[in-house]
């Protein structure tokens, strides 16, 4: 037995049976449904109406072939998904990955995590998760934007700014976007806010681009404020990956008085005790589209070390994997641990395995999950939906208030879970539990519709 709660145990039996092979999936599910034991026992209401077996199951899953020709006039065949897992508070809003690791179980583990986090933002959205196995990597431009239009020319069909809003994520940035908005008009013949992170030139937000790393900053901040009764400023951080969360992490931990001194990308990791030259990153990372590598050849001292995992080696006070799900297991941990870390907070979608979030907590690191820290995008990408709504933008200085004002709430919202339900901050379950209630207030009012 994985679950004290019967009506549990048999919920996840099913989504096993119903999911099999898809061990993302499962896992994200079982972390969630572990956090529900204290609900369940206290709201029998919501085995009665059947929430929790509804709420597994995604309420659409889209699954296409997207064809292209490269640069070589070679026929290109890409497989495409789309997951519109639960709409009971908004429309669907999630991003969408091209990377080649994308299967049904990613796209259902991102997209399960994705109905939590959008409610924790206090915003009117719904969960949903798409992309393709189609890897960016190498391709030109040309190809990349033959991609996108004809992964468009699908997906169109089955989005719309009140039904679904799909946003970057892995490999998908502001050219990819641009190049899926461009065809989305054409094919409609609308202007609306059907995507987010858009340029700024046609319908885009100020900081959206730096709101999720700003975002795990505020959120950190807030954490260790509250319960170290201490802050982020004089801090020595590591930090994963070199991707657009990573980036805009690193600036804010900067501009918050700490010192950064790794990032990563899936090769290896560089390590510079001054303190990480941002400006240098992002010319190899943002501008190049080069490797991280290349940052210890142009900035003397630094060093670079193949393999990614070796970061959490680097003695630190705060880790923030920021690159992708599972790169921090139980081994990472242990070390992260001997050496003195106080807290960890994701940046990334699910970077920490069981195992070593276990071991965070059994420590007494603090711990900020995902869902809960990583919200900022979403989060802004929720803001640009209403700026697009009013045909009206705001500055950036507005943006970034409202952000920080969200990523406080959320962890209050967490913190306060957490202590109604009988594990005082336990962030995991925290997020998990009001994320869900706002969710299933929804559904119960419904009654019995999906
Ligand atoms: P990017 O594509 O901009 O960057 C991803 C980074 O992670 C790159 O440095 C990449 O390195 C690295 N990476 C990818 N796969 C692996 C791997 N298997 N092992 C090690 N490193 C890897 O993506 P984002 O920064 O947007 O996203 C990073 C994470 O944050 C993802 O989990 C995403 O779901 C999550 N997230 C993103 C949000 C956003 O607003 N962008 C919002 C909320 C969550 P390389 O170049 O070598 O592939």
């Amino acid at each position: 037995m994985d679950f004290k709660s019967e009506y549990l145990q048999n919920v996840y039996d099913t989504v096993c049976r119903r999911n099999a092979g898809e061990p993302e999936f499962l896992q994200a599910v079982k972390e969630v449904l572990e956090s529900f034991e204290p609900v369940v026992a206290q709201k029998p209401e919501l085995a009665k109406a059947g929430i929790i077996d509804r709420i597994v199951e995604p309420e659409r899953f889209i699954q296409f072939r997207v064809s292209w020709v490269d640069d070589a006039g070679k026929v290109q065949v890409n497989r495409g998904y789309r997951v519109q897992f639960n709409s009971a508070i908004g429309p669907y809003k999630g991003g969408l990955r091209l990377h080649p690791s994308v299967n049904a179980s990613i796209i259902k583990f991102l997209g399960f995590e994705q109905c939590f986090k959008n409610s924790l933002t206090g915003l009117p959205m719904g969960g949903g998760k798409g992309g393709s196995d189609f890897d960016p990597k190498g391709k030109s431009d040309g190809e990349v934007m033959r991609f996108c239009q004809s992964f468009m020319t699908e997906l169109c069909r089955h989005i719309g700014p009140d039904t679904d809003v799909p946003a970057g994520d892995i490999g998908v940035g502001a050219r990819e976007i641009g190049y899926m908005y461009g065809q989305y008009k054409r094919m409609r013949n609308e202007h609306t806010g059907v995507l987010t992170g858009k340029g700024l030139s046609y319908g885009g937000s100020l900081a959206r681009k730096e709101a999720t790393g700003y975002g795990l900053l505020y959120f950190t901040d807030e954490m260790i404020r509250c319960m170290k009764n201490d802050s982020i400023k004089g801090k020595t951080v590591v930090i994963s990956g070199s991707g657009n969360v990573a980036i805009y992490a690193t600036q804010k931990a900067q501009e918050l008085g700490a010192k950064v001194v790794a990032m990563s990308d899936s090769n290896g990791y560089i390590y510079d005790s001054k303190g990480i030259d941002l400006g240098t990153v992002k010319q190899i990372k943002e501008v190049e589209r080069g490797r991280i590598k290349e940052y210890a050849a142009r900035v003397s001292g630094a060093e670079y070390h193949e393999g990614c995992r070796g970061i959490w080696t680097i003695p630190c006070d705060i880790a923030l994997p920021c690159a992708t799900q599972n790169e921090l297991d139980a081994e990472s941990a242990a070390v992260l641990i001997k050496n003195g870390v106080m807290a960890v907070a994701e940046g990334a979608n699910m970077p920490s395995t069981p195992d070593a979030v276990a071991a965070f907590q059994k420590a007494g690191v603090l711990f900020g999950p995902a869902k809960a820290a990583n919200a900022g995008g979403v989060a802004t990408s929720g803001l640009e939906m209403a700026q697009n709504s009013m045909r009206y933008s705001w500055t950036f200085e507005e943006v970034d208030a409202k952000l920080k004002g969200i990523m406080v709430n959320i962890f209050h919202n967490a913190y306060n879970a957490s202590k109604e339900f009988g594990g005082e901050g336990n962030l995991v379950m925290g997020a998990n539990i009001a994320g869900f209630m706002k969710i299933a207030e929804a559904m119960l009012a419904y009654g019995v519709s999906f």
